[in-house]
């Protein structure tokens, strides 16, 4: 109701009058009745404009009892429920007509009468008050006073008065006169109504106003096309006056519409213009990178390669992806990487530039780059940085990486492309190894205790020797003492009795020491408990006294075998059980192998060497190879209370016969007695369930001679020799062990991620089985031998000795060198036999180092006894890492001095007449033409040939580049010895 008043306060005025009858505007009489026929009195006047009119008039103020009527006309009432007339009269002043009586009146009454048709008569309805509705009595304002009725001297009073409701088809007027001189100069009736408007963006029909002055009639509007209502109903309130009062909500323009013309059009959005949503804002214009397609756009599209996210608002440009992370410096720190950059030159218009981070690593050697595992570091993270710099740690060491630096923003996952990226590649450096976890005490004795340790879990190299810090416990440790060792054993002699000793150890490789271990307490025994230990064992050492004396015999012979050039020796092939009893007590770390055949049942062997693993930890992943009784695959190993480790699985393939499941075995037993950062670890066996398994280590890249073959001419001679020092190193360990290996070969060593090189392959089977299949193993004798890889005694007469061992080292070297290639090449087994046996040795293979080739050299002496030992090996080449310098010289071609050993595989040149025929020969025929256009038709000419000589002609392939350069060399060395005879 507050509202309603309020209402009425805050008008629309403009209210609209619909006129049912006018006075003024006849032309003719008026015709209206009169009662009694001496009243009123129809006269022809003007109103105040001269315009000729109709008027009543009356003026008997002398007769008393004056009641004089005058009625309309019927009037239809048109829908009207509220009727208004007005009246204009003028009335002659009482006081002013002299002796006037008091009768005499300045007032009139105005009565309405209603019917549904034009009924009246002269005697209908009767002329006085009911039937007839009186409205009111009218008085005037202004009177006059001059008895003259013209209308020009007259005060015209006007007078408005309404009735209702009324509700028939029309109505009469009547006014009575009771005794006042007056003039009723025009009269018009009219109703009133609302006009149509718009209004608050709504259109409101015209609405007739109420029956009573207080009442409103309610008009819902209607919101202008492409308007909406927001809120409430949009209403108008039309009052008794016909005024509209203010409206109720409102309309506003909806999205891609914008209101003009004073709210009452909502207009299209130009087309490169666009609103969002509904409201009263006006279109924008679209921002740049962007465009509408047709107008009223609520949005505009953005134009091809620009976007918009989600939260970006419609008003701001479309952005694009960043162009890609420039000016890259990289910084390599052992296995570490510093990355900075400039943020891109196009930021896309977008200020949430992010990088991303991809790193491969390309250094596996199997196949092209791979994506780092999980183990990289990166920091502060790999992916979102908002700084242009990372630091990426736990890198693998002299592995290559590719690091890509994508730049990308919040448009760049719309965009079809993969994100612009910058790419750098590096190289790790060799890295201090990481920390020895485990230590632990294998003896002890009164003055001293024998240690072993594991390898660091990230050796980043090959590891050189070991360093041991000890001191005693209650002293300073600035007073400790250190101690070097080649292996991950040491005993530690010269110690007081009864005492704790703190220990740590630490690795080396070429990249220096790595950290210490923890600090590891172990103390000396007492004299009382020495003596207390020697009675217990005395019945064992009793009982296999004569056993023990030739175990003595054997270790001396063995420590001279392994450790002294030139000596005088038999080499032991002593299998006897009695050592394994032994050798625990009597020399710490001084373990002898065990031929697990020495067993009545070889399955006691592999119950004491290799650890039972449940088959439920075991995981197979792939099939990696085939090995000699089945597949061999790589996996994943939980150990109860031990975390996942990678893991190669070798498997015995179903319908095996006894003898094959032992022999397969076997190899279990021999490496379980192994402990060596360059032997294949064993994991375990399973053995009771199918299919019966060997578990090792895993080597990621497999074996040498395939990862060398792959990465051809990679590595730096220091790696290399870091390979071969590490393969030595074993050897030097299973010579220690009294262990004859038989078929050392690149094939049989593997490679781990580290690039650490590891004996394997200690089946026995091919030698024992006379099956030819394999053309790298010859028949001979009772047993298959690799003919190219053994030394002449063992083809001979099957004398294998750690000796043996060492040529096939040399060979390995070799191969390693030559990066896989076949040693002898496509020369057959006899002929290899036979070139050896004429003292012909492999030449140095392409950029190998004098000394390493000499080395070879020394390995395959004729004589056994001359050939260097495992151990002198291993010093050799650890002189050499740390002399880098002397790895410089290369052998250099055609001095004319004397070749020891010639390679043979290439036929003499001295038997083909031309230079096409000898091309031929060394399966090149396809390199006759470029020969030919070069002019190198003689073999003078040929053999001065250089391998940029090689590449100019156009072989391109490095394997035919290096057959060529070896054949040439062959046949300058060849001309030497001709004219060296001929001199
Ligand atoms: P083997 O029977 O030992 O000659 O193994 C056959 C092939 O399996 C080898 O040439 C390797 O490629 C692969 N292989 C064997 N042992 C492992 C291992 N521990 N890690 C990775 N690959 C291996």
């Amino acid at each position: 109701m507050d509202i309603i008043r309020l209402l009425w306060i805050i008008r629309i005025v403009w209210a609209v009058e619909d006129v049912l009858m006018d006075s003024t505007t006849a032309t003719a009489e008026l015709g209206w009745t009169i009662y009694p026929s001496l009243g009123w009195e129809e006269v022809s006047g003007y109103d105040e404009n001269m315009n000729t009119i109709r008027t009543y008039q009356v003026c008997n103020v002398f007769d008393a009892s004056q009641n004089n009527w005058v009625r309309t006309k019927y009037i239809r009432r048109q829908g009207a429920q509220r009727i208004h007339v007005e009246m204009k009269f003028s009335v002659r002043d009482c006081s002013s007509i002299p002796k006037v009586p008091g009768s005499c009146k300045e007032t009139f009454n105005l009565y309405y009468f209603e019917s549904d048709s034009d009924v009246a008569t002269k005697v209908y309805p009767a002329w006085m008050e009911n039937p007839w509705v009186k409205v009111d009595t009218i008085a005037a304002d202004e009177s006059f006073s001059q008895v003259d009725l013209g209308v020009g001297m007259m005060k015209i009073n006007t007078e408005v008065r309404s009735f209702g409701p009324v509700s028939r088809n029309g109505f009469y007027l009547a006014f009575q006169d009771y005794g006042a001189c007056m003039s009723l100069i025009a009269v018009k009736v009219f109703y009133r109504k609302c006009p149509r408007i718009i209004r608050n963006g709504a259109i409101f029909q015209e609405t007739l106003s109420g029956a009573e002055s207080t009442s409103l009639v309610s008009a819902r509007g209607t919101c202008v096309p492409n308007g909406e209502e927001v809120d409430v109903p949009i209403k108008l309130y039309c009052n008794g006056d016909g005024e509209w009062l203010v409206p109720i909500g409102r309309c506003v323009c909806k999205a891609g519409y914008e209101s003009v013309d004073n709210e009452t059009v909502c207009k299209a959005c130009p087309s490169g213009s666009f609103k969002a949503s509904q409201g009263d804002q006006q279109c924008l214009q679209c921002p740049i990178n962007s465009r509408t397609t047709n107008e009223g756009a609520t949005n505009c599209i953005c134009r091809s390669g620009y976007y918009r996210t989600d939260s970006d608002p419609l008003q701001m440009p479309c952005t694009t992806v960043p162009s890609a992370p420039h000016r890259v410096i990289s910084s390599v720190n052992e296995t570490s990487l510093g990355l900075e950059w400039d943020p891109p030159k196009e930021s896309g218009g977008r200020q949430d530039v992010v990088y991303n981070i991809i790193c491969k690593s390309c250094g596996s050697g199997r196949g092209s780059c791979t994506r780092c595992g999980d183990n990289v570091q990166f920091v502060p993270r790999q992916l979102g940085l908002t700084d242009p710099r990372v630091h990426i740690s736990d890198l693998l060491a002299h592995t290559q990486y590719t690091f890509e630096i994508q730049a990308v923003n919040g448009v760049s996952d719309q965009s079809p492309y993969s994100p612009q990226f910058t790419a750098v590649n590096i190289t790790t450096n060799q890295a201090a190894p990481s920390a020895v976890s485990i230590m632990h005490q294998v003896s002890r004795a009164v003055d001293s205790i024998t240690l072993s340790w594991s390898q660091p879990d990230q050796p980043n190299g090959v590891i050189l020797d070991y360093e041991l810090q000890y001191y005693e416990k209650y002293t300073a440790e600035s007073n400790s003492s250190l101690l070097r060792s080649q292996t991950n054993t040491a005993v530690i002699r010269g110690l007081k009795q009864g005492t704790i000793y703190v220990f740590q150890v630490r690795a080396r490789t070429v990249a220096g020491f790595g950290r210490f271990s923890g600090k590891m307490f172990f103390q000396t025994m007492t004299e009382d408990e020495y003596n207390s230990s020697l009675q217990e064992k005395l019945p064992l050492i009793i009982g296999s006294a004569a056993a023990g004396v030739v175990f003595l015999i054997a270790v001396v012979v063995l420590i001279i075998v392994c450790n002294r050039r030139g000596s005088d020796r038999t080499e032991s092939e002593y299998t006897d059980k009695i050592q394994h009893y032994t050798s625990g007590h009597m020399s710490p770390g001084m373990k002898i192998y065990i031929d697990p055949f020495t067993y009545e049942d070889p399955n006691e062997a592999v119950r004491e060497f290799a650890k039972e693993i449940d088959v439920t930890g075991v995981k197979i992943e792939q099939v990696i190879g085939a090995g000699e009784f089945g597949e061999v695959c790589s996996g994943n190993l939980r150990l109860p209370g031990k975390r996942e480790i990678l893991v190669a699985i070798k498997t015995l393939k179903s319908g095996y016969t006894e003898k094959q499941r032992r022999d397969f075995l076997s190899e279990a037993s021999i490496m379980g007695q192994f402990d060596h950062p360059n032997i294949i670890h064993l994991e375990g066996v399973v053995t009771k369930s199918t299919p019966v398994m060997i578990i090792t280590e895993f080597m990621e890249n497999g074996s040498l001679d395939s990862f060398l073959r792959q990465n051809d001419g990679q590595f730096t001679v220091i790696q290399l020799v870091g390979m071969l020092r590490g393969i030595a190193a074993g050897m030097k360990y299973l010579c220690d062990m009294n262990y004859v290996h038989r078929d050392l070969a690149a094939r049989n060593i593997l490679v781990n991620s580290n690039l650490v090189c590891k004996v394997s392959d200690f089946g026995l089977s091919r030698f024992l089985e006379d099956d030819t299949s394999d053309p790298t193993y010859t028949s001979a004798l009772g047993g298959k031998i690799p003919i190219r890889w053994t030394a002449p005694e063992a083809i001979q007469y099957r004398k294998f000795t750690s000796s043996s061992d060492v040529w096939s080292y040399g060979i390995v070297m070799w191969e390693v060198m030559s990066y896989g290639e076949r040693p002898y090449w496509d020369m057959s087994n006899q002929d290899v036999i036979n070139a050896i046996e004429q003292d012909y040795r492999l030449p140095p293979p392409m950029d190998c180092p004098n000394a390493l080739h000499q080395l070879m050299l020394d390995c395959w002496q004729k004589d056994r006894n001359n050939r260097p030992k495992f151990s002198q090996i291993v010093n050799t080449l650890d002189k050499m890492i740390r002399n880098p310098g002397s790895l410089k010289a290369t052998t250099p071609l055609s001095s004319g001095v004397h070749l020891p050993l010639l390679d043979r595989s290439t036929p003499d040149f001295s038997s083909f007449s031309t230079v096409d025929e000898w091309l031929d020969a060394i399966k090149m025929g396809q390199y006759k033409e470029n020969f030919a256009n070069e002019d190198l038709t003689t073999f003078e000419a040929v053999s001065q040939m250089t391998m940029e000589d090689i590449m100019k002609v156009g072989v391109i392939l490095a394997g035919h580049q290096k057959k060529i350069l070896n054949s040439v060399q062959m046949m300058r060395a060849q001309m030497n010895q001709i004219q060296s005879v001929e001199v």
